[in-house]
């Protein structure tokens, strides 16, 4: 008997899906047989990534709806449309988050853009746990489907909610302190229900979101100094490990802050 793929018959929902590790984890989810639920603020760039996995991955189930995960009543529609659809969720990535390029030092960030970020990196990422629990408490274990009950959520969080940094992004910082604290103590509340929670804590990786924030040779070189293997990730080595904390080969792990930084976290000195 062939053997089953990772994500084969569960229904994942990905945040954030229209670009950099969300569109690189819905091209991972699919290769690995998910039924993929789609969504992000941006409608036209989602459509783009929804055509883009149909055409990559034929027989796919893939369908994209537009949601600002500021808003509950979105995030409540998001995944209750995939269990409309599917009749449950199994996997849920709460990847949505901004940086905003006016995000500065305590004395400089303006409250607008302090409130902003925390309405989407952090009240976003509960709105989707919360939703996530409604919905995953019905799931039924159904083994000859490789289904079992409760469910998987992945919710992003950074390495600066580790590291300390001295080029200021304090409410983005603040944010993602937030979604780590928050994920351990959602992974403990729901353990018994089977629902996992972990935090993925990517180091700096090449995608829109710190590319237009690095803007000039400078900037970009003074973070590539401080990276012990000389480079920026890339989204793909953090869809990856989503794959890993979305599928049951993590199913002991629980409540972490699972760094994929390629070893930032560990470094004094870089090597020459
Ligand atoms: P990205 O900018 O490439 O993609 C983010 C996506 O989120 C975009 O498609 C955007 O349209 C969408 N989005 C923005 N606001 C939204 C909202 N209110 N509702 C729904 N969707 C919204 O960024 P990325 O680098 O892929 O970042 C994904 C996650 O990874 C973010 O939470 C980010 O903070 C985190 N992260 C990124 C890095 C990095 O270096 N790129 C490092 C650590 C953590």
């Amino acid at each position: 008997m062939a053997a089953r793929l990772r994500l084969e018959n569960k229904v994942c929902i990905i945040t954030g899906a229209a670009s950099g590790i969300g569109l690189e984890t819905a091209h991972q989810f699919a290769a690995e047989g998910a039924r993929l639920l789609l969504s992000d603020i941006n409608e036209q760039a989602l459509s783009a990534v929804v055509k883009d996995v149909e055409a990559k991955f034929p027989g796919s189930e893939a369908e994209g709806v537009k949601c600002d995960v500021s808003n509950e009543s979105e995030v409540q529609a998001v995944v209750e449309r995939a269990v409309s659809k599917w009749g449950r969720l199994d996997v849920m990535f709460n990847n949505a988050g901004i940086m905003h390029p006016a995000d500065d030092d305590a004395v400089n960030t303006e409250e607008k853009i302090w409130d902003l970020t925390q309405s989407i990196n952090v009240k976003g990422v509960w709105y989707g746990s919360k939703h996530a629990v409604i919905a995953m408490r019905k799931n039924q274990a159904d083994p000859s489907r490789g289904l079992g009950r409760g469910g998987s959520v992945i919710n992003v969080a950074s390495f600066v909610a580790i590291m300390g940094a001295a080029t200021p992004q304090l409410a983005y910082t603040a944010s993602k302190g937030a979604v780590l604290a928050m994920t351990r103590e959602l992974a403990m509340v729901h353990a018994r229900e089977k629902i996992r929670f972990n935090a993925l804590c990517p180091g700096p990786i090449r995608t829109p979101l710190l590319m237009d924030f690095l803007n000039t040779p400078e900037k970009l070189n003074r973070r590539r100094i401080h990276l012990p293997q000389g480079r920026f990730g890339e989204a793909i080595e953090q869809a990856k490990a989503v794959v890993f904390l979305a599928s049951e080969d993590s199913s002991y792990v629980n409540g972490t802050d699972f760094l994929v930084d390629g070893g930032l976290h560990a470094c004094y000195v870089t090597a020459e």
